[in-house]
């Protein structure tokens, strides 16, 4: 298999229509604020028409008031979208549907294999792999069929997709040409349970597909999660997005961003009455646009960018150190 998705020039994107996805699974922070203000601003510099989903898959993380938070911080921060669709956790029904189709192309089989014994058999468990164990490949033999045996018999088992040989590229919108072996360096993936709801990967893929999503700008953390969605894209024989991968925000140890770090919640900078326009300014300045301490609105940054036709293929690649004082 070898695909190369992606314009292939650093031209703006088309008009089209673009997300954003935050998972209500705690607080946002900084980070998640870098990450949405470029996915804004992608959006809005190019005139795509910009969704708001809420994935809301990942329980038992999800908590019940995150919702309702993330809609506040992104008013607070001044960015706005066209059009809320339905949260993940509505759209069960139709990531099964989607499911049959892969079980019926033989795309999946069941895996009855635990977390332990993955991470023992994979030659060096989360050592040098790029992304997690590689999945070894254990219950590759088995067939969708296989899956009503296991259930007679009352086994809980995961629906792994089957990553199909060869290499894999794409383009990124910041990080250019990505290629790699996803059946030697990613493995296999889950993509739902016979308990419980469908994974990201699958529920991404559908939704973005569904709604007619051309462009995804979101954090680096999911660049390899790319190479899955689009080897579902492909088994689908649907039209894949557009992608942009924006580097994470990270503490000084270089980890990335959590409450050792400091309170970096968007809502607690919003009780200490920080401007909005403060820390726009901050991760503006952060991006390299405009000198340091100065504060701008989301708005005011459209129109300095559309001076600026290329921003995107500039923006830092690496990880942002934060550091409180700078704010
Ligand atoms: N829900 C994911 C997150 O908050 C983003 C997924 C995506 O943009 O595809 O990290
Ligand atoms: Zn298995």
């Amino acid at each position: 298999m070898h695909f190369l998705t992606g314009s292939d020039d650093d031209s703006p994107p088309a008009r089209g229509r673009a997300r954003l996805a935050p998972s209500p699974t705690g607080a946002q922070h900084v980070g998640n604020a870098r990450t949405f203000l470029v996915a804004w601003l992608d959006a809005r510099c190019s005139g795509s028409e910009l969704l708001l989903r809420i994935e809301d898959l990942d329980t038992p993380r999800t908590k019940p008031w995150a919702s309702d938070q993330i809609l506040e911080d992104l008013a607070w921060l001044g960015l706005d979208w066209d059009r809320q669709v339905p949260h993940a956790s509505q759209r069960a029904d139709r990531y099964t549907e989607v499911l049959e189709i892969l079980k019926q192309t033989n795309r999946v089989y069941p895996c009855t294999c635990t977390r332990s014994e993955i991470d023992q058999a994979a030659s060096a468990p989360h050592e040098g792999t790029l992304d997690g164990a590689v999945y070894p490949g254990t219950c590759q033999t088995r067939r969708a069929d296989d899956a009503r045996q296991l259930d007679q018999q009352g086994v809980k088992y995961a629906w792994r997709f089957r990553m199909p040989p060869g290499v894999q590229s794409w383009r990124d919108g910041l990080h250019g040409v990505r290629s790699l072996e996803p059946s030697r360096d990613l493995g296999d993936f889950v993509v739902a349970r016979n308990y419980g709801p469908a994974a990201y990967q699958l529920a991404v893929v559908v939704d973005d597909h569904d709604q007619g999503i051309t462009r995804v700008v979101r954090g680096d953390d999911l660049i390899y999660s790319t190479f899955r969605q689009l080897a579902l894209y492909a088994a689908l024989e649907w039209m894949p997005p557009d992608y942009l991968h924006v580097p994470l925000v990270v503490g000084t140890d270089g980890k990335r961003l959590a409450k050792r770090h400091g309170d970096t919640r968007l809502s607690y900078l919003r009780e200490q009455a920080i401007a909005p326009e403060r820390l726009i300014g901050y991760l503006a300045w952060s991006l390299g646009w405009i000198e340091r301490g100065r504060v701008i609105t989301p708005r005011e940054l459209v129109e300095f960018l559309a001076m600026r036709p290329g921003w995107r293929s500039e923006l830092p690649r690496e990880p942002w150190v934060f550091r409180m004082q700078d704010l």
